[in-house]
C-alpha cells in the first residue's frame, strides 16, 4: 500500500488554508502548511493541536511563494523532510484593492506576484515528482471575482482569472500522467482577508448571496478534500464554485 500521502498547502496558516489543512489531516494526509509571516505558524500549530492533530500529522514551513527562489528552497526543504508532494494546494493570496484609477504599480505587482506567479513558482517545483510517480493532485484557489470581476479589484480579478487559465492548460498537459489540476473558486468567506473590510461593506456583500450567509473555511476545505481524493481521479481542469450561489448571477 502507498505510504501516507503528503500535501503542501501554500498560505496554509491563513483562514481558508487552516481549514484545508485540518480537513486534509482528517483524511489521513500529512499536511505541510506554508507561511510567510514569521510567528504566524504559532497560532496555526495551536489550532491544529486543539483540533486533535499532532506532529505526526502536520508540519509548518516558511517561504515567500511570490519569489521563485524562495519557493524553490521551501519545496526542496519540504521534500527532504517529508518526501514527495502528492497534493499541492496553491492557496496563498493577498488583496490590494483600489479603483483602477487609484491603483499603483506596487498594488498591481504585489497581487500578481502573490496570487498568480506563486502558482508557477511552486507548481514548477512539484510537477516532476508527480510525473515520476504518475499520481498528483494540484488544486488552485481562485475566486468568484476572477470570473465575474469586482469593483476595485482589477489586479486581484486578473490574477484569479489567470489562475483559471493556468489550471485548464496544465490539466491538459498532465492528464495522461495521472495528475489532476483543478480550481476552487470561493465566494465570500469569513476569514482575516474579509474581516479587514468595513462592517457596512460586508453586510452589503452578504445581502447579494443567495444562501444569505458568508461561507466558512470548511466550505472550501470540503471541496478541496474531494478534489484531492482518490475518487476524483476523473475530474480535471474544472473550476468548482463554492459561493452560496453567487455565480448564478454572472
Ligand atoms: P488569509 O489572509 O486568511 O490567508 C492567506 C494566507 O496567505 C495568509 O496566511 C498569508 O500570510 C499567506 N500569504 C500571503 N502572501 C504569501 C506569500 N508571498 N507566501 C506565502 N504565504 C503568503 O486569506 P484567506 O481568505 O484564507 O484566503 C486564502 C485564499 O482564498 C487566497 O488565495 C484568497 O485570494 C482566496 N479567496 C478568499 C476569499 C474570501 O472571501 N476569504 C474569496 C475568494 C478567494
Amino acid at each position: 500500500m502507498k505510504q501516507q500521502r503528503v500535501a503542501l498547502v501554500t498560505g496554509g496558516v491563513g483562514g481558508i488554508g487552516t481549514g484545508i489543512c485540518k480537513r486534509l489531516a482528517a483524511d489521513n494526509i500529512f499536511v505541510v502548511a506554508n507561511f510567510v509571516v514569521p510567528g504566524s505558524e504559532v497560532a496555526f500549530e495551536s489550532a491544529m493541536n486543539n483540533a486533535g492533530f499532532g506532529s505526526d500529522q502536520f508540519a509548518t514551513i516558511a517561504g515567500d511563494v511570490s519569489q521563485y527562489d524562495a519557493a524553490e528552497e521551501m519545496v526542496a526543504q519540504s521534500v527532504t523532510k517529508f518526501g514527495t508532494i502528492d497534493v499541492l494546494v496553491n492557496c496563498a493570496g493577498i488583496t490590494r484593492d483600489a479603483s483602477f484609477r487609484k491603483m499603483t504599480l506596487e498594488h498591481w505587482r504585489a497581487v500578481m506576484a502573490t496570487n498568480l506567479d506563486s502558482a508557477f513558482n511552486v507548481t514548477k517545483q512539484v510537477i516532476e515528482g508527480m510525473v515520476a510517480q504518475e499520481w498528483g493532485r494540484i488544486i488552485n484557489i481562485s475566486s468568484v471575482n476572477g470570473v465575474k470581476g469586482a469593483f476595485g479589484q482589477t489586479n486581484y480579478a486578473a490574477a484569479k482569472a489567470g489562475i483559471l487559465g493556468f489550471t485548464k492548460s496544465l490539466a491538459l498537459e498532465v492528464a495522461k500522467k495521472g495528475i489532476t489540476v483543478n480550481a476552487v473558486s470561493p465566494g465570500f468567506i469569513d476569514t482575516p482577508m474579509t474581516k479587514a473590510m468595513p462592517d457596512s461593506a460586508r453586510q452589503a456583500v452578504v445581502a447579494t448571496i443567495p444562501s444569505e450567509r458568508m461561507g466558512v473555511p470548511d466550505d472550501i476545505a470540503n471541496a478541496v478534500a474531494y478534489l484531492a481524493s482518490e475518487g476524483a481521479s476523473y475530474v480535471t481542469g474544472t473550476n468548482l464554485s463554492v459561493n452560496g450561489g453567487v455565480h448564478l448571477y454572472q
